[in-house]
Formats: C-alpha cells, sequence, structure tokens
C-alpha cells in the first residue's frame, strides 16, 4: 500500500524516487483503535461514543416516514450487588444480561452498553406504519422479561429487574442527544414509579423536570440565605379543648419573589438531594428554640412535633445532633415528638432501630404519622419504641359519609388502647369529626376546625387569645 512517494530531482536528469511503505499494519492499528473507542471492553457493543455515532448516521440517512425508539434500560440496585458480591461478579451479571437483550432485539437494532449498568437500544419502524411498525411495548416487555429470569452464578442465583424509558424520533426530539436524554428522563421516572417497568416519555416530563430544577434552586438558596420558615399548627386536647403542643411545618421563601412555598414542592427534592439532612437539623433548631420561648410565656408542658424524613435516620450522627440541640435550648427531651412514616418502620433497618431506641431512651416520644395510608402489617408496632399514632386525614376526611373509614378510625381507636398507644387525628375540620372522634374516645386532634399552621408570631397571637 502507498504511503508516500516522493520525487528527486538531480541535476537535468529526472528521478522519481517513489518511496512505497506497507500500511496493512497500521490500518489494522487504527481499526483496532476506532473499535476501542467505540466499543465497550466487557460486552463488546457499542459504547456511548459509537451509538451516538452510529444512531447519527441512521437519523441522517433515514426517510421522512422512519420513525425510531431509543430504549434506555437500567438495572435496578445494581450497585448492591457490585457492593455485596464485588465487581467480577457485577461484571459477569452484565455480560449475561447483555447477551439476553440482544437476544430480544429485532435484528436491524443497535444496541450499546452507555456505562456502568446502563443500556440503550435504538429500534426502527415507520411512522402510522401498522404492518411495518415496531411494537415497542413488546419490545420493553421481552426486555424487562429477560433481565427479571434469574440468573444462576457461583452457585447462586440471582433475580434483579431493570427500569426503562422510552422516547421516539421524530416525535420527542430531532437530535441523538436529545433522543438519549428524553429516555433518560423516561427511565427515572419509571424507577420512581416503583422501577422493573418501563416509561414513555412525554413533554410533561420536561416541564417536571424543569420545575424540579427550579425548586432545588430556590431550596439551596433559602438554605444558604436563612430563608428556612416553620409554620405551627396546633394539637389541641379535644375534650378539655386545651392545646398541649403544636406540630412545626417547615415552608421556604422563594428568594426571588418572596413567596412562601410549601412543603409539597419541595420535601421530596430535599430527601433525593441529601438537602433534607441541613433542611431538617433548621427545623429542628428553629421549632427547639420557638417552643422553649412558648413554654416559657404559656405553659411548660407544651411539646413540639416534629416531622424527620427517612433519610435523616440514615446519618450518623442524629442523635447527637438531638441531643445538643435539646441541650442548648434546655428542653426535655420529653417535649420533643418525633414524627416518622410507616415506612421507614417496614424497612426494618438495624441502623434506624438503634436511632429510635436511642431517641425513646433518651425520653422523646415516636409518633407514626399519616398512619393507616401505608402498610397493614401492624407487627412492628411491638418491635419499635411507639408512643403515638397519628391517623391519617384521609379517614377523618371521609368518616362524616363514609362508615368503612369510621369504623377504620374506631379500629384503630380500639387497638391503641389495648396498646397503650396515644392517638392523634389529624385533618380536623368541623365539629362532626370533632364529636365522632370525642365519642371514640379520641382525645387528641390538629386540623383547620382549630387553625391553619401559622408563623410563629401569628401562633404567640394564637395562643394570647384562644
Ligand atoms: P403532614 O406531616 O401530614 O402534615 C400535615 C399536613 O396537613 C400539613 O400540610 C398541614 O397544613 C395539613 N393540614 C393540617 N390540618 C389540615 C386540615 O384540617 N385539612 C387539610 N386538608 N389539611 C390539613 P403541609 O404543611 O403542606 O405539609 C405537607 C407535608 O410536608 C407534611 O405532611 C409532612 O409530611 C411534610 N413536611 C412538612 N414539614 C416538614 C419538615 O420539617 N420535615 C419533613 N421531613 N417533612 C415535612
Ligand atoms: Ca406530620
Ligand atoms: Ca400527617
Amino acid at each position: 500500500m502507498l504511503l508516500d512517494a516522493k520525487l528527486h530531482f538531480e541535476h537535468d536528469s529526472q528521478i522519481v524516487l517513489a518511496v512505497m511503505t506497507d500500511i496493512s499494519g497500521l490500518v489494522a492499528t487504527q481499526k483496532e483503535l476506532d473499535h476501542q473507542a467505540t466499543h465497550d471492553l466487557l460486552t463488546g457493543l457499542l459504547n456511548r461514543f459509537g451509538f451516538q455515532n452510529r444512531v447519527e448516521k441512521r437519523l441522517v440517512d433515514c426517510s421522512s416516514s422512519d420513525a425510531y425508539a431509543l430504549i434506555v434500560i437500567d438495572l435496578d440496585h445494581f450497585k448492591s450487588i457490585n457492593d455485596i458480591f464485588g465487581h467480577q461478579m457485577g461484571d459477569s451479571i452484565i455480560k449475561i444480561l447483555s447477551k439476553r437483550i440482544i437476544e430480544n432485539l429485532p435484528d436491524d437494532a443497535v444496541i450499546a452498553r452507555l456505562g456502568g449498568d446502563e443500556f440503550a437500544v435504538l429500534i426502527k419502524g415507520q411512522i402510522g406504519g401498522s404492518t411495518q411498525g415496531f411494537d415497542v411495548s413488546c419490545c420493553c416487555r421481552r426486555i424487562r422479561a429477560c433481565l427479571s429470569q434469574s440468573i444462576l452464578i457461583e452457585n447462586r442465583t440471582m433475580n434483579l429487574s431493570g427500569s426503562l424509558g422510552v422516547s421516539y424520533y421524530p416525535k420527542d426530539a430531532s437530535s441523538v442527544n436529545e433522543l438519549l436524554r428524553n429516555a433518560d428522563i423516561a427511565m427515572y421516572r419509571a424507577k420512581q414509579m416503583g422501577r422493573g417497568t418501563e416509561y414513555v416519555f412525554e413533554h410533561a416530563l420536561q416541564h417536571e423536570i424543569t420545575e424540579k430544577a427550579r425548586y432545588e434552586e430556590i431550596l439551596r438558596r433559602a438554605l444558604e440565605e436563612d430563608l428556612v420558615i416553620v409554620y405551627y399548627q396546633p394539637i389541641i386536647d379535644l375534650s378539655s379543648q386545651a392545646i398541649v403542643g403544636a406540630e412545626a411545618l417547615v415552608r421556604i421563601k422563594d428568594p426571588d419573589t418572596g413567596n412562601i412555598v410549601f412543603p409539597d414542592s419541595f420535601i421530596s427534592i430535599a430527601e433525593e438531594t441529601g438537602l433534607i439532612i441541613q433542611l431538617g437539623e433548621k427545623v429542628l433548631q428553629q421549632s427547639v428554640e420557638d417552643i422553649q420561648k412558648l413554654r416559657r410565656e404559656f405553659n411548660n408542658d407544651f411539646y413540639v412535633s416534629v416531622n424527620f424524613s427517612n433519610r435523616q435516620f440514615q446519618q450518623d450522627n442524629l442523635v447527637t445532633t438531638v441531643v445538643s440541640i435539646l441541650e442548648e435550648n434546655n428542653l426535655p427531651p420529653a417535649s420533643l415528638l418525633v414524627e416518622l412514616t410507616e415506612s421507614l418502620l417496614i424497612q426494618n433497618n438495624s441502623q434506624s432501630h438503634d436511632v429510635l431506641t436511642s431517641l425513646h431512651d433518651l425520653g422523646c416520644k415516636l409518633a407514626i404519622d399519616d398512619f393507616g395510608t401505608g402498610y397493614s402489617a401492624l407487627s412492628y408496632l411491638n418491635q419499635f419504641p411507639i408512643d403515638i399514632l397519628k391517623i391519617d386525614r384521609s379517614f377523618i376526611a371521609n368518616c362524616e359519609s363514609n362508615l368503612t373509614d369510621q369504623s377504620l378510625v374506631a379500629a384503630i381507636l380500639n387497638m391503641s388502647k389495648g396498646l397503650e398507644l396515644k392517638v392523634v387525628a389529624e385533618g380536623v375540620e368541623n365539629d362532626f369529626q370533632k364529636a365522632f372522634l370525642l365519642s371514640k374516645e379520641c382525645h387528641l386532634g390538629q386540623g383547620y376546625l382549630f387553625s391553619r399552621p401559622v408563623p410563629f408570631d401569628d401562633f404567640v397571637r394564637y395562643i394570647k387569645n384562644y
């Protein structure tokens, strides 16, 4: 093969000197390098770069009647396989599963390992073509089925699953990167929906992502700029009408508009990003300070009920933080009520068990929030030192018209008596509900009938005028 040719002139006579080099070796090396740059070493599939190139070509070459579906596949909880069984085992599983995926794809599909435990597949069809059109949902089902077949490896049987996100060309995106990004967004939604499922991209999702990013920014700034505010809602003794305590409910102030942002817009983001640790600490700090002021001014028995997210119990120093905040403010631990969710107890994780036991030993009270909405297994009530159940407001809201909810509330109250648990009814909005609760011997309640959650100063006025 000709690499180089030089013309050489000498005096009058013309001598042509041609230098010929065999570069087939070089070409092979170049090919090898190209292959490495575009393929994944472990599975031999295309890598992200190779996939992008290949898909781009397909999109450029396609006719106006062609359509494509891009599927992103992510294995569920794969990190724990690597953590528990090591990377070698993880690699073997990736290899097995990549073969299984290929077996379930049409011949002309493009497949890649994007990295880690993430794969991407491009399959072709025709817009509106019913006969030649692909059935994406059938393809997704097959992929999910092949991923969830058990894997026998080193004498172990493993059961995995995968979450899939789908986006369509040209409907959802006009470039490979956009297509990949949208399929990724859809895949995350599939994960949120409980994994082992698939989700098809829709533009509303994009809007949701933008909104989420906006609230994350508001939350970060609110934490930096001290714009976290705690509202209080009184907890009332239904028989004596006395205010016995308050639930602390967080809000943040939008740094740009000054508007109050409600927790439904940012708690899940705080949990996902880990900002809940910082936020939870601020809320605890503020509410312990505030309740101590109220105790000094009005009633030395007031307690404060603070919401804790599951994520906060994974933190190593939660107990130390709680202890130091209580000590700084001289608040007896019994005046702090920790509200947690049934899902935390169901996970039955030894760390949260230890933290809850320590908090309880310290003297704090533990309450299960939104009781009745989560799970029906009640065995955990024996395994954890719970003091209080807060009946979810959906039961109270319906108890006027719905006899089943009436009996459920009555049953919860009956059971609590046997287990010596106190009960707080949430969302008490009218006199009927209050009278019903009293007739069933529910002694504590909170809800709009008494007061909405209000800022601290308003709460002070509320108590003064009560
Ligand atoms: P939650 O703990 O169940 O709090 C009660 C929610 O019900 C509050 O909503 C409250 O405003 C509302 N509510 C109270 N009484 C009534 C009533 O009579 N009728 C109706 N319809 N609603 C009533 P909010 O303040 O928007 O809080 C929503 C959720 O955000 C809370 O539900 C809680 O899960 C979470 N949250 C609030 N503050 C914090 C916090 O500091 N940390 C954590 N981790 N979560 C928090
Ligand atoms: Ca609560
Ligand atoms: Ca609740």
